[in-house]
This record gives structure tokens, sequence and C-alpha cells, in this order.
């Protein structure tokens, strides 16, 4: 095995972490009889706790353990079903939760090693909470309770808007759909070609619409938003469930 490096610094990672917060481990979610299932080699889903040589010490007992503190009231209360109303301090942490999460459940990808949060993505988060360009993040709600991860590649269509002409190109990203007790979390962050950077309109794929009442958007943040959205998901049952959520930006994954 070779040395693999710290996520977020220059560090050795040298320990396996598990890759949920011991906190919210601790909780005992329920985990449904979801099963471990690799749908292919560009997405990875797992249900219930997954350790990974991804950090080093001095992270993970240092400002990664300040980080679960302080997002263990707001985010344990969301888990365990209780009503709220997100101000933008509260968006702004889920908001950087998420985005840890994002970048450390990529590192299950050992074969080929993290592709979309480069090393300098990585440490411009830690050191400056820099959020990923062209990241958006929703919540929604699970009548299920569990504890499940998928990660993926995405592609959706752009159409830039810097010429009259109207230009179609495709984009790539990176998805993370995450359950944990009631609570689903869904990060997109696309990768936008550089000439269509500040002018290009992303083209959701029309399924996208219905999912508004399912869903409420916590980044870009907004004045407040109220949890949970007025309709509730399955977990794999009918039109609206999480593994619809998770394969909602894919085609070729439905
Ligand atoms: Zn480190």
């Amino acid at each position: 095995m070779g040395k693999r490096q710290c996520l977020f610094c220059t560090n050795p990672a040298k320990t396996r972490e598990h890759l949920w917060p011991v906190w919210i481990l601790e909780r005992r979610i329920r985990i449904s009889p979801f099963n471990l299932r690799r749908r292919n080699r560009d997405s990875r889903q797992f249900d219930g706790d997954v350790v990974a040589r991804c950090v080093c010490k001095q992270c993970n007992e240092g400002w990664m353990s300040e980080q679960e503190s302080a997002i263990s009231p707001l985010l344990g209360s969301l888990m365990q079903d209780v009503s709220l109303t997100l101000n933008k301090n509260q968006q702004h942490e889920l908001t950087i939760w998420s985005v840890k999460m994002a970048m450390v459940w990529e590192a299950t990808r050992a074969a080929s090693g993290p592709k979309y949060h480069t090393q300098d993505i990585r440490t411009n988060y830690r050191i400056n909470s820099m959020i990923p360009s062209a990241t958006i993040i929703w919540l929604g709600r699970c009548n299920d309770s569990g504890l499940h991860t998928t990660i993926g590649d995405i592609q959706f269509n752009i159409r830039g808007t810097k010429n009259v002409s109207i230009v179609r190109d495709t984009c790539e990203g990176y998805a993370i759909t995450l359950l944990i007790g009631h609570l689903v979390i869904q990060v997109v962050s696309i990768t936008v070609p550089d000439e269509d950077q500040m002018f290009c309109e992303i083209l959701l794929p029309s399924d996208l619409v219905g999912w508004d009442d399912h869903l409420v958007s916590i980044y870009p943040y907004r004045v407040n938003v109220t949890w949970p959205p007025q309709e509730s998901l399955t977990y794999n049952v009918g039109a609206f469930s999480v593994l619809g959520l998770r394969d909602r930006w894919n085609p070729a994954i439905r």
C-alpha cells in the first residue's frame, strides 16, 4: 500500500476513520433492510458505517471534531424528525458539514482516487471554508429512517448564454445523496467549462421540476428555509424516493 495523503492537508493519512461521525453512529439509527449494492464503477452506494484511511489525526481530532460538535445539536434534531425553520447561519453550518461529507466520501473511490474535489479545493475548504463553485444543496425528509450514502458522477446539459446563438454542452459533476435518520441531503457540484463560467444556464432534467414539493434548497442560501418540505420521500418506493433522488441527475443509471 502506498502512502496516502490526508484529504485536507499535507500530513499522511495514517488511521482508518469512520466516514460517518461517531456521534451519528452512536445514535444507533435503525438501518432498514437496505442492502449494500454497488451499481457500477462510477456510482457507489453504502448502507451503514464505512471506514477509510483518508484523513490525518490532526485534522480528525482538530477542526473536524470541532465541526461535529458544532453541528450535532442542529443535525441531531433534523435526523430525529424535529421540524425547524433554518436561518442563514444554520443553512451555512449544514452546507459546510455537507460539503465535508461530499469530500470525505469521495475517498471511497480507492481504485482511481477522488476525481471531483482536488487537493486545492479541499485545502481551500479547510482553510477558508470555501464551497466548491457551482454547488447546490437540497434537503428532504424520508418516511423511513436509515443511514445511507450514494456518491457518483453526474452529467447533464448546460446552455451558454454569452452568444446570441444557443450553445449546448454537456457538463460533468459530482453528486452525493445522504440519508441520516429521517434527513435527506443531496449535494451537487458542477464543473462548468471555463469559457462558459460566467455565462451559462444549467438545464435541469425536465423531471427535476416535480421534486419541488419534496425538497428545500439551502445553498445558495435563502432567507429562511422550513424543514421538512411539504411532501416526504419514501426510501425506494414510487416516483419520489431517496433512490430516485439519487438517480434523477443521471439517465445512465436509471
Ligand atoms: Zn490533515
